[in-house]
């Protein structure tokens, strides 16, 4: 490590995800510790969600930190996602962080969930200005830097792209993601579904009750798969190609949990190539909900003073990226 690197510990716990993370300023990950609650049946239940992350995280804190060859004593901040996500999840991360912050008397860093995706894909990447396309089970976004924040310029009106999916693979029996788009690849013929951008703006719960209903009605669940990934990777190119050609941004980045499918960076990586733009996709161990996020996002704000009290330090489940001051851009 250089010389008077600030070194910052990241908690992430907005939803399944427990994950602790260490950064360095001189752009490294130092290590990066995720536990992931995987509920027996169905979706996430917030309090068996935050019940696990209080179970697991001694363990993680402990591996995290003896991977990343640190003592605690060296920490310069300790972060922590202060939102968007789950009550209960957000809050029992946020205890721990507070609780090292004042026993350690480090500064505490509150992170914003969505800007942590962001910025943990132009450091891994190398990306500089791109316009972002953050898609996973609980966001769907496409935002770009302008005027000191990353402006939201298209959002999903209802649930995430990664929850239509994943609730639409539940619900046929073949489990969440990858499955709808692993079973596409299987499909003999497209069902066609509703397509549902409005203006800049995506909606994917009517996309699930009719995938749903073409699969009640007997039509096959491979093309189902097929019509639904279709149909919702389209959306979201449209919306990400529409930012581009506003912006003039020579970069789409791609983060979130649905980096992972392949089907989306193809027609992302052709949309692009079409615009003479390039894309970057974070990669996969950046992709899901992680520590090292919170962790290099801690560090960018310590490094520029954005630090909270423990008084001030309250979660905030239905926090924007816009919210944030990103001032350490550039
Ligand atoms: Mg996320």
């Amino acid at each position: 490590m250089k010389e008077g690197a600030l070194v910052v510990l990241g908690i992430e716990s907005t939803a399944h995800t427990f994950g602790v993370g260490v950064a360095s300023s001189d752009g490294r990950i130092l290590a990066n510790e995720n536990r992931v609650y995987r509920p027996s049946k169905g979706g996430i239940h917030p309090r068996e969600a935050a019940q696990h992350h209080a179970r697991v995280a001694p363990d993680a804190l402990r591996a995290c930190l003896s991977k990343a060859g640190v003592s605690i004593s060296e920490l310069d901040g300790i972060a922590f996602s202060v939102g968007p996500g789950l009550g209960p999840c957000l809050r029992t991360g946020a205890t721990i962080a507070r609780t090292l912050a004042l026993s350690l008397k480090k500064p505490l860093i509150a992170v914003n969930h969505g800007v942590a995706h962001i910025e943990v894909g132009r450091l891994v990447t190398g990306c500089r200005d791109p316009v972002v396309l953050y898609v996973a089970g609980g966001n769907t976004l496409v935002a770009a830097f302008s005027a000191g924040r990353y402006r939201v310029f298209g959002e999903t009106l209802d649930i995430a792209a990664g929850n239509c999916l994943d609730a639409f693979g539940i619900k046929a029996g073949i489990g969440p993601m990858p499955m709808p788009e692993l079973m596409a690849g299987k499909a003999r013929s497209f069902v066609r579904l509703p397509y549902a951008v409005k203006g800049m703006d995506v909606s994917f719960s009517g996309i699930l009750t009719a995938a749903l209903s073409k699969l009640k009605q007997g039509a096959a669940l491979e093309d189902v798969c097929l019509g639904l990934t279709e149909t919702v990777y389209s959306m979201l190119t449209e919306v990400t190609e529409r930012a581009v050609a506003y912006t003039a941004k020579r970069e789409v980045l791609l983060v979130g949990g649905l980096a992972r499918s392949r089907r989306l960076r193809e027609m992302l990586e052709a949309m692009a190539k079409e615009r003479g733009a390039e894309l970057y996709t974070v990669p996969d161990e950046y992709a899901g909900d992680n520590g090292a996020m919170i962790a290099w996002n801690g560090v960018l704000q310590l490094s520029c003073g954005m630090v909270v009290e423990v008084e001030e330090s309250r979660v905030r489940p239905r926090m924007r990226i816009d919210d944030v001051e990103v001032r350490w851009f550039g």
